[in-house]
């Protein structure tokens, strides 16, 4: 039994039969056959193909029941569901926005709980923004989520389990790739993926897996805040789609917005992103960019941006900050946000300003924080100087 099951054994203990049992929905293919043979469910030369039955009804299908799988014996059936849970999470709590964003307050085990943000769109591109771990260890200034601290990572079962979630609420399964609501992943949501690379490749290899879910990987964002040394790694190991969050272009800047910078700072960080798998006018890479006010928002920052990305092929998401209660920046003035796009449209580069989405719901990017932790720390703030304006 690989290290995740039991991972999901030991929190489960005391938990009801069927949560005790291990989840096949969030096992990969390989997994899933090794996990039949050990139980004596499947005997190794019918695994493969009993296998891929199981995977069909899970994935395909989004069953959570295994009376539902009509094309396997009845006994089968009931083996597979003494010795297996396909149950989904609990969620805590659910809250649409006057926008039609959507958030899921997901209870992954007591007192360990992730967010997951449906963005709706126009001519059916909605993204789903799913977490990767509790919490995050990296203390980005101008993230809620980082005034959280590390809880735990997530498994690739408790990612899968987030867009398999959503489907069930949007009735995405079963509908024809064109009439989808969910078409989009974006690892934007609590945490940062690239820490948690190995439970991400696999979730990712499960979602895109053309008998399930199958959405391409050219449809899956892994954003991050550098993690620099991992880069190559997310590339060859998944094909994901690159987003870089880089909200500076100096160093003593960027150190300050972007703590991990100090270990990986922008040389290093550029020469990564230079090296990135397959990187292309096809497949170009996201720059987000926040724009906090007085702080990284002149044009003389915008010229430098186009400067430091030059011969990359990307495009730029310009984030209007979103706040959050005591948070220490203010979102810079529309005007301003403007002026900077033009900057970058001058100089070739799309560059989108982010329509900020669920903001009354807090389920905007970087207003994330799971509502236990805000009932342990209501009264626990982290005050935070803005950083100065002109850094170096
Ligand atoms: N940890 C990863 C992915 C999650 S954060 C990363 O940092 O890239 C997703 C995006 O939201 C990042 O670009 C992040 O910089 C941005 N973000 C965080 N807090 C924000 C806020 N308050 N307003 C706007 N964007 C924010
Ligand atoms: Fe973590 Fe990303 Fe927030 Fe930084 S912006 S604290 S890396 S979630």
């Amino acid at each position: 039994m690989s290290p995740r099951l039991s991972t999901t054994l030991d929190i489960s203990r005391a938990a009801p039969k069927a949560f005790a049992l291990p989840n096949l929905s969030g096992m990969t293919r390989a997994e899933l056959r090794q996990a039949l043979i050990e139980a004596g469910v499947a005997a190794p030369d019918k695994a493969k193909m009993r296998a891929g039955q199981i995977w069909g009804w899970i994935h395909h299908h989004g069953v959570t029941d295994f009376d539902a799988m009509t094309n396997i014996a009845k006994e089968t059936r009931a083996a597979l569901a003494e010795c297996f849970s396909l149950a989904r999470p609990e969620i805590t709590s659910r809250q649409q926005s006057s926008d039609g964003t959507i958030k899921w307050l997901i209870r992954l085990a007591p007192g360990v709980e992730v967010e997951t943000v449906f963005i709706p769109d126009v001519a059916h591109s909605g993204a789903l923004c799913v977490s990767s771990q509790v919490g995050c260890t990296l203390n980005c200034s101008f993230c809620h989520t980082g005034t959280q601290g590390l809880v735990r990572n997530l498994t690739a079962g408790e990612i899968v389990a987030q867009v398999q979630i959503a489907r069930d609420d949007l009735g995405d399964w079963h509908t024809p790739m064109e009439g989808r609501q969910l078409v989009n992943i974006v690892f934007m949501g609590m945490g940062e993926p690239l820490y948690n690379l190995e439970s991400v490749a696999a979730a990712l290899d499960i979602i895109s897996d053309n008998e399930g879910i199958a959405i391409s990987r050219r449809r899956i964002t892994v954003s991050t805040s550098g993690v620099t040394p991992q880069l190559q790694a997310l590339g060859e190991t998944t094909g994901a789609q690159l987003a870089i969050s880089l909200h500076a272009t100096r160093n003593a800047l960027r150190d300050q917005l972007v703590p991990i910078n100090k270990r990986y700072p922008l040389a290093e960080l550029m020469a990564a992103i230079r090296a990135y798998p397959g990187l292309s006018n096809a497949r170009r890479v996201t720059f987000e960019y926040v724009m906090l006010k007085g702080v990284n928002d002149t044009p003389a920052d915008a010229k430098a941006l186009v400067k430091l990305i030059s011969g990359i092929p990307a495009k730029i998401n310009l984030i209007p900050f979103n706040p959050w209660p005591g948070a220490p920046f203010e979102c810079s003035d529309r005007a301003t946000i403007d002026a900077f796009a033009t900057i970058l449209k001058r100089a070739g580069y799309a560059s989108p300003v982010r329509k900020p989405r669920g903001r009354d719901i807090l389920a905007a990017c970087g207003q994330l924080k799971s509502e236990s932790e805000k009932l342990r720390a209501s009264a626990r703030r982290r005050p935070s100087p803005a950083p100065a304006a002109t850094a170096d």
